[in-house]
């Protein structure tokens, strides 16, 4: 069977070229939608993120600033300048880049987030929203992945979907998206974990898997039936004897599902570039909503 790659680079640049009547109409008001990062600690990986993140702010003409601080900061120190960017109205949006280090606790740093700003869509409030189904900022990457099914044409409703992973920012949300009563959702969504026993019994009988979980190459053709569709979200380096050093791989065995899965994210490619478009589109909604309290 011929397996569809869903590109998450040709859904983004889709959107790109859909929100730029919004961000026309911001600018046109003297608003340009901003976003504050906040960069904690010398982590490789989470510099790339916000790299990325930032370089698409700038490529739209949209205003990002990123302020860093050392792996020793205090999370007062953190907490006092999210208190004075909540009032800061050049930033519709605030981030901070997970994971902080061990001295910081990642959820009084997101509950001091003005849930108005909250663009990652991690505080109580946003994930309150997303359970009941409320108006609120879904958090990126669950969003995207909605929005790649969406794209592809692939209806959820009545599947079988079975997430790998249960973190706040993925493995969770997308398992309340994915069974909401609406179109394109509305899946019988099963939800694993480390605690579960013998995943591959939940994936063999899944017509959707998204995982989740971090750990390369994890799931193989041996895993899933024929024509399983695969949203892989993992993100891992593995060593390798390029120049770099190393190479990106999902948490699927990619090359064992092709021809085997029905479809596929690709690692780099695939759900990545979504998370950054949506984090775009949250800011912006962000900066509607600050001149329209209405919607
Ligand atoms: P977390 O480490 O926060 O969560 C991982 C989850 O997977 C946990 O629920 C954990 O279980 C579960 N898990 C880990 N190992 C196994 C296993 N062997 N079997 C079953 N369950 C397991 O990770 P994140 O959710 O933040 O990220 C997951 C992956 O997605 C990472 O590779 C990350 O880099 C990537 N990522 C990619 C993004 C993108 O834009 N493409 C965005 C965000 C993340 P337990 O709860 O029991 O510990």
């Amino acid at each position: 069977m011929e397996t569809r790659i869903l590109s998450g680079k040709k859904v983004s640049s889709s959107f790109y070229t859909s929100i730029k009547p919004r961000i026309d109409s911001l600018k046109s008001s003297d608003i340009i939608p901003g976003l504050a990062v906040l960069l904690v600690g010398d982590n490789a990986a989470s510099a790339v993120y916000v790299r990325n993140k930032t370089k698409k702010f700038n490529e739209l003409g949209l205003y990002s600033d990123t302020i860093t601080f050392s792996d020793s900061v205090s999370q007062d120190e953190i907490i006092s300048k999210i208190q004075e960017l909540n009032l800061n109205q050049s930033f519709h949006g605030i981030l901070v880049q997970l994971p902080l280090p061990d001295q910081i606790n990642d959820d009084i740093i997101i509950n001091s987030i003005d849930p108005k700003k909250d663009v990652d869509g991690f505080h109580p409030y946003n994930l309150g929203c997303l359970i009941s189904g409320k108006s609120g900022f879904v958090p990126c990457t669950p969003k995207g992945i909605m929005r790649i099914l969406d794209y592809y044409d692939i209806d959820l409703s009545n599947k079988h979907v079975v997430v790998v992973g249960r973190s706040n920012i993925v493995g969770r949300p997308i398992s309340i998206l994915t069974s909401m009563k609406k179109k394109f959702s509305n899946a019988t969504t099963t939800l694993c974990h480390s605690g579960t026993k013998n995943i591959s019994q939940y994936t063999q009988n899944a017509d959707v898997v998204i995982l989740a979980l971090g750990s390369p190459e994890y799931l193989t053709d041996k895993d899933v039936k024929e024509g399983t569709v695969i949203i892989d979200v993992g993100i891992n380096r593995i060593k390798d004897s390029t120049e770099k050093g190393f190479k990106l791989v999902g948490d699927a065995d990619y090359e064992s599902m092709i021809d085997h899965a029905g479809a596929i994210t690709p690692v780099p490619g695939g759900v990545g570039p979504m998370t950054i478009a949506m984090l775009v589109e949250n800011t912006v909604e962000a900066a509607e909503k600050s001149i329209n309290s209405s919607l």
